[in-house]
């Protein structure tokens, strides 16, 4: 590999469950000298039913608020960390560190400030194995008082404080704002952190080190062995993040997305394999026409019939007023000549929906609105959606084959993706059709 190249890697919390996962870890960045900027999750699950060290925060800071020692759970913890050390002969001690936390907590310091001390001590440990610099985030990833992330102040900062370091690590997870408290991303947010040190060090590459061997075209709960993806846009991340396919937190993407900063998914008990690899365009050889299928069920289907609905000019215009105004964004709007469809969240609707059929008899006038509440959406998305003629016939061939009634299809002029909607109980067999038909 290329010694030049200047590469962010960030390690999820099974990745850095134990000792032995944390030699594999020094391992995979010793092998590149690019890797200088690490950022490492909390010690995560080490086996299945195993607790993370984040819970077990969460779960230590709840039971001191009420009122009880937590002594149980604080041991749990501390006995996380003293395995590494022991196994690892680090030379750091915690104990320091753990008096330090002590006292926060004894002078009411808050739950995002012990969530955050997963990452912080992990990585104490992991700079002290690896021999990198500790860049701690409180001093570089910033936060509003109110808990806003601030992203150009955090870019600001970053950027000064790495360059005057040649290999660190920064922990993930969280930050501080200007008083010295502590906020953190939503959970998972380590993979924030790590494309904002990929960013501010105008990475090569954002390595995003975890437990699978990249995303799958498909769920693996519903399809059978579904393929890897080996390459993808970011345009096309989107779409199937969107549309429930997690392995990356959503925030990570922009800050890579916009500097054009690769991402590469990479499986830390797997390091020989191939990974998926997100970037802003693909090279022809690792163009594929289906890049994944997605969905998600739950949604409810508002349909809003007028007549010459399409010679009124601010119809539209009324009906996203009327969403606004219950602050509602919704995620699809398909639409006839006379009749317009609204497709949200079913949670959602059913909270807010005296309030939106209000709104929208006073806006519109409508001649009649029906809801359909049993809608579940499925999203296939690739380049062949918009360029290769015989991949519609095969995709609504196959749902018809499989007796898969579809409720709505919408699909854009020049979109990479055709969403169609069908009953919650088609929703698994929709999605094994359209992977049979269009994958294999
Ligand atoms: N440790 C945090 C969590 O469990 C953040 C992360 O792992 O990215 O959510």
């Amino acid at each position: 590999m290329n010694a030049e190249q200047v590469i962010a890697a960030k390690f999820g919390g099974s990745s850095l469950a134990d000792a032995k996962q944390f030699r594999k870890v020094k391992e995979i960045v010793e092998s590149d000298p690019g890797r200088r900027y690490v950022v490492p999750s909390a010690p995560g699950k080490r086996f299945e039913g195993d607790e993370k060290v984040t819970d077990l925060l969460y779960e230590y800071y709840a039971q001191l608020s009420r009122g009880e020692d937590g002594a149980d759970t604080q041991k749990k913890i501390r006995a996380r960390y003293q395995e590494i050390i022991d196994e690892l002969g680090l030379s750091v001690s915690l104990e320091k560190e753990f008096e330090r936390i002590e006292y926060a907590f004894s002078k009411g310091a808050g739950e995002a400030y012990a969530a955050s001390r997963g990452e912080y001590l992990c990585g104490l440990l992991l700079a002290d194995y690896l021999g990198y610099e500790f860049v701690d985030a409180a001093e570089v990833v910033r936060f509003g008082q109110d808990g806003h992330f601030e992203d150009e102040r955090t870019n600001f900062f970053l950027k000064g404080r790495l360059a005057r370091a040649q290999r660190a690590v920064v922990p993930g997870f969280y930050g501080a704002d200007d008083a010295g408290e502590i906020h953190t991303f939503t959970r998972g947010g380590s993979d924030v952190t790590g494309a904002l040190v990929a960013r501010a060090v105008q990475a090569d590459r954002y390595e995003n080190w975890t437990d699978v061997s990249g995303f799958l075209l498909a769920d693996p709960a519903i399809v059978k062995d579904p393929k890897k993806i080996d390459a993808m846009t970011f345009a096309e991340l989107r779409e199937l993040s969107y549309r429930g396919a997690a392995v990356l937190h959503e925030d990570a993407v922009y800050p890579a997305r916009r500097e054009g900063i690769p991402i590469h998914i990479r499986n830390t008990n797997h390091p020989d394999e191939t990974g998926t690899l997100i970037c802003r365009k693909l090279e022809p050889e690792q163009e594929v026409s289906i890049t994944g299928i997605a969905g998600r069920k739950s949604f409810a289907a508002i349909s809003i019939a007028k007549n010459r609905m399409n010679a009124q000019i601010d119809f539209c215009h009324r009906l996203l007023e009327a969403f606004d105004e219950n602050h509602i964004t919704f995620e699809h709007m398909p639409s006839g000549i006379d009749t317009i469809s609204v497709i949200l969240p079913l949670e959602e609707y059913r909270e807010k929906q005296e309030a939106i059929t209000a709104s929208l008899q006073r806006l519109l006038h409508p001649d009649k609105i029906s809801v359909d509440e049993d809608m579940a959406l499925v999203t296939v998305v690739g380049k062949g959606m918009r360029s290769e003629s015989g991949i519609a016939a095969r995709f609504f061939g196959s749902l018809g084959e499989a007796k898969v009634n579809i409720k709505m299809i919408d699909m854009g002029s020049n979109e990479i993706n055709c969403t169609i909607g069908v009953s919650n109980g088609d929703f698994e067999t929709a999605i094994r059709a359209l992977y049979q038909a269009l994958v294999l």
